[in-house]
C-alpha cells in the first residue's frame, strides 16, 4: 500500500492534520475497482476553517511579505521534497486516476514538475515596473510631472478547485503559482482523486510552510460552493467541466472575486490534403486515446480533407484496434480506464446518439469483451460525422474520436470554429505558411500546427476562450493571474 494513502483519513488544515467532518469515503482504484484508501471527507465547516486559517495567514502572517528569495528558497524545498516521491506519486497516478506509467511518468509528473521549477523561479522577478515620467501642462502655464509605479502583488486568498483527470498535474498547476507570488491556499481535490492532494499537507509540513498557507479540504459541491461564496476568498481558479464552472461563475458573482476558468473542450483537429498522413494518423490517435480521452485540450474532432478522409480513417481505425487496453500498471499498457462507472455510462450513451444521428462505427464501440473489472472502453471512432451531431457537440471525455469531411480551408475552419468551446486545435499540413494562417483564424486558447507541443513549454500560457472559460496559466501570465496590479504614484511638483 502506498504511503500517500496510509497517514489516515485527515484533512490539512492550519497547518493541523484534522478529522473530515462528513467521515471518511473509499477511494477505488478505476482499473480494478479495489478500494486503494479511505479519504476524510469535508464539509462546508471545514472549508470555513481552512478560509479562515488562509485568511489569517495571508492578513497577518508573514508568507506574502517574504522578501521573493525566501519564499523562492521555500518553494525550491517544496519541489525538492516532492521530487524525493516522485516514485510513490506516479504509482499512486496509475492507481487514483488510472493513468499507463509511461503517461503517469512522463505527461503526469515529469511535465508539470518542469513547468512548477519554471514558474518559481519567475517568481523572483522584480514586481516593481517604472513607468517613465510623463508631463502634463496645467492651464496656469506650470507643467505636472507624472510618477508612477506599478507593483505586483499576491491577490490574497485563493479558492483551487480541481478536476480529476490529471490530479497532481492539475493540483500542482494551482498551488506552486499561487504560493510563489505570495498568496496563501485552499485546495478542493475532486474526491476521486483525494490523494494526489493530501500529500500537498505532507510536503507542506515537511518543508515547514508557515500554518494556514497551504490547506487541503477534500470533498464534493458543498465544500466547493462554501469556497467559492465565502467573501474571505479573494481568487477562484478552477479546473472542470462548463457545466460546474457556469454554477461557480454565479456562486461567485455576489462576491465579486476574481475567477479563472479552465473547462472543458471539443477541439478540432485539421487534416489538409498535402499533410503527412502518418503523422498527422499518429497524432490522430494519442488526441483521443491519452487518459482514455479524459483531457480538457484533446483534439477528438478531426476534420479531414474528402480526397484524403478513407485512408485517413483507415489507418487510424487500424492502429485505435491496436492499442492494448487494460491494467495501467503493466508496463505494457496502451490506455486505461475511465475514472468511474457513470464516465463509462456517459461514453456509451454518447456513442449510442451517434450511431441513432447515422455516424458510422469504424473501430470500438464498446466494453472490452476480457475485461470484467475495471471501467475500460475500447478506443472508439466514428466516420461520415456531421458537425450538428451530439458526438461532435459535445465533450465525450471517454476514447472517442469522431472524423468529419471537408472540402475547401474556408469550410475546415468554418466547421472546426462551429463549436461551442474554444480549448485547443490543430492543422495537419506540409505548407507550414498556409498552416500558420489557419490557426490564426481558429477561435481557440491554443493550435499544435503539424503535432507542436505547447503544453511542453513552461512559458507558454494555456486558456480557453467560450465554453473553454477564460484566464490563464504559466509562464508569465499565468503566473499574474494570481498578483494585482498596484499603481503608486509620486508627486513629482
Ligand atoms: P467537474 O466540473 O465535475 O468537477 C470539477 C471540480 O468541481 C471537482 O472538484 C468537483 O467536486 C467540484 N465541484 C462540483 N460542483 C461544484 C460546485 N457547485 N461548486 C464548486 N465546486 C464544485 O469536472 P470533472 O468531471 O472532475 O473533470 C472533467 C472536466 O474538467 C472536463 O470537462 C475537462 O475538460 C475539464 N478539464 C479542464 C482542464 C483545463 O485546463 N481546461 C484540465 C482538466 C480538465
Amino acid at each position: 500500500m502506498l504511503d500517500i494513502v496510509n497517514k489516515g483519513a485527515l484533512l490539512y488544515i492550519g497547518g493541523e492534520w484534522v478529522s473530515g467532518s462528513g467521515g471518511t469515503e473509499a477511494v477505488i482504484n478505476p482499473a480494478n475497482e479495489r478500494v486503494i484508501g479511505h479519504a476524510p471527507l469535508g464539509s462546508a465547516a471545514d472549508a470555513e476553517a481552512a478560509i479562515a486559517a488562509a485568511r489569517e495567514a495571508f492578513d497577518t502572517g508573514l508568507w506574502p511579505r517574504l522578501p521573493a528569495r525566501e519564499r523562492q528558497a521555500k518553494m525550491t524545498a517544496f519541489l525538492a521534497a516532492i521530487e524525493r516521491r516522485k516514485e510513490e506519486i506516479i504509482a499512486l497516478t496509475v492507481a487514483e486516476a488510472g493513468a499507463p506509467q509511461v503517461l503517469a511518468r512522463f505527461l503526469h509528473y515529469e511535465t508539470p514538475m518542469k513547468h512548477a521549477r519554471a514558474t518559481v523561479e519567475l517568481a523572483t522577478r522584480d514586481p516593481v515596473t517604472a513607468h517613465a515620467p510623463e508631463v502634463t501642462p496645467q492651464a496656469d502655464g506650470t507643467k505636472t510631472l507624472g510618477m508612477a509605479l506599478m507593483v505586483r502583488q499576491p491577490i490574497g486568498v485563493v479558492g483551487a478547485i480541481t478536476a480529476y483527470n490529471f490530479p497532481f498535474f492539475l493540483n500542482l498547476a494551482k498551488v506552486i503559482p499561487s504560493l510563489a507570488v505570495g498568496c496563501t491556499v485552499v485546495l478542493k481535490p475532486s474526491p476521486y482523486t483525494p490523494f494526489a492532494a493530501l500529500l500537498f499537507g505532507e510536503i507542506a509540513e515537511e518543508v515547514g510552510l508557515p500554518p494556514g498557507v497551504l490547506n487541503i479540504v477534500n470533498g464534493g459541491a458543498e465544500v466547493g460552493e462554501r469556497l467559492t461564496t465565502d467573501a474571505r476568498v479573494d481568487l477562484v481558479t478552477f479546473t472542470g467541466s462548463d457545466v460546474v464552472g457556469a454554477k461557480i461563475q454565479a456562486q461567485a458573482a455576489p462576491t465579486l472575486k476574481r475567477v479563472i476558468m479552465e473547462l472543458g473542450g471539443k477541439s478540432a483537429l485539421i487534416v489538409r490534403p498535402d499533410a503527412d498522413l502518418r503523422a498527422a494518423v499518429a497524432c490522430g490517435l494519442v488526441n483521443f486515446t491519452t487518459q482514455c480521452g479524459q483531457g480538457c485540450g484533446l483534439l477528438t474532432r478531426h476534420i479531414v480533407h474528402n480526397s484524403i478522409r478513407a485512408q485517413y480513417v483507415e489507418a487510424l481505425a487500424a492502429i485505435a484496434r491496436q492499442v492494448k487496453v487494460g491494467d495501467p500498471a503493466d508496463p505494457a499498457t496502451g490506455m486505461g480506464p475511465l475514472i468511474r462507472e457513470a464516465a463509462r455510462t456517459r461514453t456509451e450513451q454518447l456513442v449510442a446518439s451517434a450511431q441513432d444521428e447515422g455516424a458510422r462505427l469504424v473501430a470500438g464501440g464498446k466494453r472490452p469483451s476480457d475485461l470484467d473489472k475495471g471501467f475500460y472502453f475500447e478506443p472508439t471512432l466514428f466516420d461520415d460525422v456531421k458537425n450538428h451531431f451530439r458526438i461532435a457537440r459535445q465533450e465525450v471525455f471517454g476514447p472517442v474520436g469522431v472524423v468529419i469531411g471537408y472540402d475547401d480551408d474556408d469550410e475546415a475552419i468554418g466547421i472546426a470554429n462551429d463549436s461551442d468551446y474554444g480549448l485547443g486545435g490543430g492543422v495537419f499540413s506540409a505548407d507550414a505558411g498556409k498552416a500558420y494562417e489557419m490557426a490564426l483564424r481558429l477561435h481557440t486558447g491554443n493550435v499544435s500546427i503539424n503535432g507542436g507541443a505547447g503544453a511542453m513549454s513552461s512559458q507558454a500560457p494555456f486558456g480557453g476562450v467560450r465554453r473553454s472559460g477564460y484566464g490563464l496559466e504559466y509562464g508569465l501570465q499565468g503566473l499574474n493571474e494570481f498578483t494585482y496590479a498596484k499603481t503608486v504614484s509620486f508627486h513629482g511638483g
